[in-house]
């Protein structure tokens, strides 16, 4: 059993409350659009801190746009824009002061195909992030940071003895897990993953859901899966877009994962997590 049964008890915000330091992540009446298509339509959501949250719903629903909104990513496109707010225990990462670096190490992503670098090596791979944010580190302080990012990321006991071989040369799972650690070089408070699991096997996609759960000891985790088991091994909350018929994204329902996938309120809900849609 991949939970620890405390997990599957806990209410997520008393969990959250016991664990000092971690991040919630709140999107408020977020409405987005490419151009003039209008592609969420005044979407709120609170991600609790500590715990993990699944996105779930049909494709072209607006899941991944919603992700890259909460880590200023959906800026990056030329036409796209935003209404609305994401706060990071209550601050606005899109205020005008802030600058943009500071969201992104703040808030990782993890994409569905793993994307290491391929000819640089496995320590490398982990600490490209550091160079963006131009941190200063030791060689030893470096050494350690690789050391425990890749055991966050579940990968060290595979490669401890070969970290300077190419990040290309390993399996799609292990790749998938090298972008986890490298990912957690920055000391993100929130890491978002969309469909992380999608291009791996099954076991790969265990042992990830594996370190999944453990990461969110000490970071707060938003995962988008189409993958209803996944969500409901991993998550602790949940929320289900859905957009009908060419009207923008909107999020149905939302709540406790337990409680969406045992007694939905919204038949539509119902519909999708049994897979009749
Ligand atoms: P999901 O992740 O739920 O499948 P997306 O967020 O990828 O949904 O897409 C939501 C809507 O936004 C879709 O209609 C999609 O075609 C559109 N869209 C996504 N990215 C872009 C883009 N870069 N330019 C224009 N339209 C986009
Ligand atoms: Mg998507």
């Amino acid at each position: 059993d991949l939970l620890p049964a405390a997990r599957v008890a806990a209410d997520p915000a008393d969990a959250a409350a016991s664990r000092a330091g971690l991040a919630e992540l709140r999107a408020v009446d977020i409405t987005a659009w490419f151009g003039t298509h209008k592609v969420l339509d005044r979407v709120s959501l609170t991600m609790p801190a500590g715990g993990i949250t699944a996105l779930i719903g049909p494709s072209g629903c607006g899941k991944s746009t919603f992700l890259r909104i909460l880590n200023r990513m959906h800026e990056l496109v030329p036409s796209a824009a935003l209404a609305g707010e994401v706060l990071l225990d209550g601050g606005d990462i899109y205020d005008p002061q802030k600058r943009l670096i500071d969201a992104r190490r703040a808030i990782g992503m993890v994409f569905q195909k793993p994307n290491p670098f391929p000819a640089m090596s496995i320590r490398e791979n982990v600490l490209a992030g550091l160079k963006l944010t131009g941190a200063k580190a030791s060689r030893s302080e470096r050494e350690d940071l690789v050391e425990s990012c890749l055991i966050k990321g579940g990968l060290w006991n595979e490669v401890k003895d070969r970290l300077d071989a190419p990040g290309g040369g390993l399996s799609g799972g292990q790749q998938q897990r090298l972008c986890i650690a490298r990912s957690l070089a920055v000391k993100p408070r929130v890491l978002l993953m969309d469909e992380p699991c999608s291009a791996l096997d099954p076991t790969s996609t265990r042992v990830i859901e594996e370190t999944m759960v453990e990461l969110a000891e000490e970071v707060t985790i938003v995962i988008v899966t189409h993958n209803m088991q996944q969500a409901a091994r991993v998550s602790d909350t949940c929320a289900f877009f859905l957009a009908s018929q060419g009207t923008p994204g909107v999020i149905v329902e939302h709540g406790r994962t337990d409680a969406m996938f045992g007694s939905p309120r919204d038949q539509r809900t119902s519909d999708y997590v049994n897979g009749r849609f």
